[in-house]
């Protein structure tokens, strides 16, 4: 055992470690992370369990399902076993289920995790009548049991099934759905395309949202998201904040009329459909494959923004990336690197902070060398960039309200940065 070892497990006593080593990813990053060529993936069995007197019915067999095993513990208590594609992995234990009875009773389930230790407060979607969609979600009270990482439940069965999932449940077949009741698309100056597809054949859309004609100089504006299943609240925050960009607000129309805005809302469609923890159908986390571009999800966005570089037309201004996490928490670039535009995620974040004093915002800035999305935009185009992580248990409206705002802010932060830059020039 080496000297800084010994050091970090004492300090680890104390307080978190600082390493002065070079710096070589996120902290909680499993070994080889940045190894991304295809790893194998261990497929669930879809399938329906019925178990115990009166029956329960447990089904896997949906779009964003897991629950890989079913079993009665004893006469009070069913387990739903639940493991991720492949291992190692981080703790986002993703599950979904759908469950009925054949009567009227009550039964109590544990989650039980590969892996992992219980984290995401199960959610119960019900529907109204059997022909309408899943969507109102309460959220379940659940006994955490420390010591075994799992979690614990009792609920009201019926004939009629309900889903109990990790988070909301936002599919890709969803997609478009959640787009048009938003006003993103089908308003007349949002272009949706296929830009690509994923390794299991999914397509990967391209949002273009502009009023800016092809042949005038325009700066971009790149959001991507969901690179990581679970990551529903980053997912929503990306939503509403497109939501504000395509409004009809005087400040909306300013910006579509100067920018052009390159969205990929959905960049892991696979990992989201098959219930994944984290990783896209070649087993890999995508947003660590923004050097190696070994996955056709990373090569997609590369290659539909690349060209950009060569446009005379059009300038690469600012990207952000949306994830989840335990807390709201942004990620910018060092401040002492300079970018073009210089600092647009400090200046923007402050605002943010300012403007929801009573909301918990933690920034943390990190250097440019990991393989992840906001480097690659830096490293391609030079501009600033954000990763923008939304916190798990944020409430509906508190996330609409910040998500809206933070775009209303953002907009106004780079038509000012880009009026500078024409002066300039
Ligand atoms: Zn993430």
């Amino acid at each position: 055992m080496n000297k800084i070892v010994l050091f970090c497990i004492t300090a680890l006593l104390l307080a978190s470690c600082k390493n002065t080593e070079e710096f070589t990813g996120f902290s909680y990053d499993p070994p080889d992370v940045t190894n991304t060529t295809d790893k194998e993936i261990d497929p669930q069995h879809r399938r329906v369990v019925g178990i115990d007197s009166p029956r329960v019915w447990i089904s896997n067999e949906f779009e964003g399902a897991r629950a890989n095993d079913i079993y009665a513990l004893n006469d009070s208590l069913i387990e739903v076993f639940v493991a991720p594609e492949n291992a190692p992995i981080n703790n986002s234990p993703w599950f979904a289920f759908k469950v009925w009875s054949d009567t009227i009773r009550t039964a109590t389930i544990r989650l039980n995790y590969a892996d992992a230790t219980h984290r995401y407060i199960p959610k119960l979607l019900y529907r109204t009548h059997p022909d309408s969609l899943w969507k109102q979600e309460l959220e379940l009270d659940v006994r955490y049991d420390s010591a075994n990482g799992t979690g614990t439940f009792d609920i009201m069965l019926a004939p009629d099934p309900v889903i109990i999932s990790a988070q909301p449940l936002h599919t890709s077949s969803g997609l478009m759905g959640d787009l048009a009741k938003r006003g993103i698309i089908d308003n007349g100056f949002t272009d949706v395309k296929e830009a690509g597809k994923s390794k299991k054949r999914r397509p990967i859309w391209e949002l273009e949202i502009t009023e800016v004609e092809d042949q005038v100089e325009a700066p971009v504006l790149a959001i991507v998201g969901r690179q990581h299943p679970p990551e529903v609240t980053g997912y929503l925050a990306s939503l509403h904040f497109l939501e504000e960009l395509t409004s009809g607000s005087e400040l909306a129309k300013e910006f579509r009329q100067t920018f052009v805005i390159k969205a990929f809302p959905m960049l892991n469609p696979d990992g989201v459909d098959l219930g994944q923890w984290r990783h896209n159908a070649g087993g890999v986390d995508l947003n660590r494959d923004w050097n190696n571009f070994n996955q056709p999800e990373t090569q997609t966005v590369r290659d539909a923004l690349f060209p950009i570089k060569e446009n005379d037309n059009r300038h690469m201004f600012y990207g952000i990336d949306f994830h989840s996490t335990d807390e709201n928490l942004f990620y910018p670039i060092n401040e002492e690197v300079k970018t073009s535009p210089d600092n647009v995620t400090q200046r923007w974040v402050e605002q943010i902070i300012e403007s929801h004093p009573e909301i918990e915002f933690r920034v943390e800035e990190f250097d440019t060398s990991s393989p992840i999305a906001k480097n690659w935009f830096f490293h391609t185009f030079g501009i600033d960039a954000v990763t923008y992580e939304v916190n798990d248990q944020i409430g509906e409206d508190e996330l609409e309200e910040v998500s809206r705002s933070a775009a209303k802010l953002l907009m106004e932060i780079l038509l000012e940065d880009w009026e500078q830059k024409t002066l300039d020039n």
